[in-house]
């Protein structure tokens, strides 16, 4: 039996939803999330005494959270230099917490976690996740505004700017996880949202298809985030999902870049008809 979990991992951009399609699924799985691994991976050495501190979503700071303080313990022992030695300490954890059948569940999106984990993990599976273009783009346009412009900024917060870029990024994804070779199913975040129990339904099978059922020892879903804005997992403590609809009120510019040809189609496939 392999001492590496299989992996479920969300690839999407940020703010597209992916903190709560890995809550979704992780209970659907009864797997061990482990959120996004950037803030582990960044300061599990440089900065060892905030990590320590840094308050799980399991109720304990992470020095003394049965996930990360082992996966602290391997990273030491197993002298870790590169974040792909830290994502397999993070595995091992993961197993010696959950068995060897056990399914991780990994928010972390980009390109760069997910070889660390398909070179690892018997199975790796992607949730290429998408968020409607209108949606994205009405949301990053506020971030960019936010962020104070100069000239360019105002520039780079157009609508047609902004959904270019989503489209440029999705891509990148896409073709990131057809160069690693993972088996891929595209997810919606406004399906998720509005049509959740059959979108969940749909990737559990797909999952459990690939991995030849479920594990037959695990427990209930353990949720050990430590990154990020603790709102984002409201989830958590409400059962309550919300949708940001303010994108419906946006301007002709919006509606116009999201109606180029190949930026809508692929609106369309990847969110909408998935
Ligand atoms: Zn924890």
């Amino acid at each position: 039996m392999s001492d590496r979990p299989n992996v479920v991992f969300v690839s999407s951009l940020a703010h597209s939803g992916s903190t709560l399609l890995g809550l979704l699924v992780n209970e659907r799985l009864g797997g061990v999330g482990v959120g996004e691994l950037n803030v582990f991976l960044r300061g599990w050495q440089a900065d060892r005494d905030a990590i320590v501190q840094r308050p799980c979503t399991c109720g304990v700071p992470s020095g003394e959270c049965p996930l990360w303080s082992r996966a602290l313990a391997f990273a030491d022992a197993g002298g870790a230099r590169s974040d792909a030695d830290v994502y397999a300490a993070v595995q091992q954890a993961v197993v010696e917490l959950a068995g060897p059948g056990a399914v991780m569940v990994d928010i972390s999106k980009r390109p760069v976690h997910l070889r660390a984990a398909a070179r690892l993990a018997p199975t790796t599976l992607v949730l290429r996740l998408t968020r409607d273009v209108r949606s994205w783009t009405a949301s990053e346009q506020r971030r960019v505004r936010a962020r104070g412009t100069g000239r360019g900024g105002v520039l780079r917060a157009t609508a047609p700017a902004v959904a270019l870029r989503w489209y440029r990024h999705n891509r990148a994804l896409d073709d990131a996880a057809g160069e690693i070779g993972t088996a891929v199913l595209p997810v919606g975040y406004e399906r998720l949202v509005f049509d959740t129990s059959e979108v969940l339904d749909a990737v559990e099978a797909w999952v459990w298809s690939r991995l030849g059922g479920p594990d037959p020892v695990a427990g209930g879903a353990r949720n050990h985030l430590i990154g990020g804005n603790r709102m984002r997992y409201a989830y958590l403590e409400t059962g309550q999902l919300r949708y940001d609809a303010g994108w419906m009120r946006g301007g002709p510019l919006l509606s116009l870049a999201a109606a180029v040809a190949p930026l809508h189609a692929y609106n369309r496939r990847m969110v909408h008809d998935t």
